[in-house]
């Protein structure tokens, strides 16, 4: 067991060890964890921990070098996730995980850069960072995890909460348009654009792959339960009962247009892979411009 564990730190536990790692109670994703941090701080029947484990399933599935790989994230429950990987990470201020992003792999292309953070993080206090960033095509993948509110601070409203949500700062009903993720990156120029809930893990895991491998500015969004505030205050019920309600909810619309990828409480989710193209990213543009310029062009 201790060789199990120690093997963890840098190698792969690969699928066929994993009766062996359940005889000897070893989760299969601890290679990629700082397991000294376990137990986590997501209350039970929260959804980040399957939008974690389908990010790590992504990175075995890719054979991605931890020593390779840098996760960054902001403030937040998912912002503990950079803490949890067992890998170069930062936890960074409220909203700035993707300018921290874009520095990493600036300075240093070869590593593979991640965001990991949720709505209140990404979207609305980093909403500015967030769309220049896919406008610029900065060649990082965000994962955004979706709950609807500000969950860690108790539940307030944000730009995510559906129309008519009650969070603590909008008891009576949100009355605030909010905004519709993939529809919000690709038009800012996102070159891989997902969506998909903590129901589905096993889609999630794969366009988590397909970003991983995009080269330009990649976003895949999930949509999780947060039990604790958005559930019990919309009366939708404990994490069950909301894993629940977004299965029911779901409708599959693989590159549907856009503005088809709707969003409502109380009516569909419509997820699947919307965009998915090439183009130069930042990088290129910038080391095509350094090019012109030693030419004497
Ligand atoms: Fe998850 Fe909500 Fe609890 Fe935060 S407050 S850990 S988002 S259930």
């Amino acid at each position: 067991m201790q060789m199990l564990r120690e093997e963890r730190s840098m190698e792969f536990i690969e699928e066929e060890h994993y009766e062996e790692l359940i005889e000897l109670q070893v989760h299969p994703a601890e290679w990629a964890v700082r397991v000294d941090r376990i137990p986590h701080i997501w209350c039970s029947g929260c959804g980040i921990g399957i939008a974690m484990i389908a990010f790590i399933e992504a990175l075995r599935e890719l054979e991605i070098d931890l020593r390779k790989l840098c996760v960054v994230s902001g403030i937040g429950c998912t912002g503990r996730v950079a803490g949890y990987m067992n890998c170069n990470s930062f936890h960074t201020t409220h909203g700035r995980p993707i300018p921290f992003a874009i520095g990493l792999h600036l300075a240093n292309p070869e590593l593979k850069v991640v965001v990991f953070s949720g709505d209140g993080d990404i979207i609305a206090i980093g909403g500015n960072h967030f769309i220049h960033a896919a406008r610029r095509n900065v060649d990082i993948t965000v994962i955004c995890v979706n709950n609807f509110n500000y969950g860690m601070t108790g539940g307030q409203s944000g730009p995510t909460t559906h129309m008519d949500g009650k969070t603590t700062t909008t008891p009576y009903g949100n009355v605030e348009y909010e905004f519709n993720l993939p529809l919000l990156a690709a038009s800012c120029g996102a070159t891989y654009v997902a969506r998909w809930t903590t129901v589905d893990p096993r889609r999630l895991r794969v366009s988590i792959v397909e970003a991983l491998q995009k080269k330009g500015f990649s976003f895949v969004e999930a949509i999780s339960p947060c039990p604790t505030n958005y559930g019990r205050r919309n009366k939708i019920g404990d994490g069950i009962d909301e894993m629940r309600y977004y299965k029911e909810k779901t409708i599959i619309k693989n590159f549907a247009p856009l503005e088809e990828a709707e969003i409502h409480l109380g009516g569909p989710i419509v997820c699947g892979k919307f965009v998915d193209k090439e183009k130069p990213t930042f990088l290129d543009l910038v080391t095509q411009v350094i090019d012109k310029k030693a030419r004497g062009e």
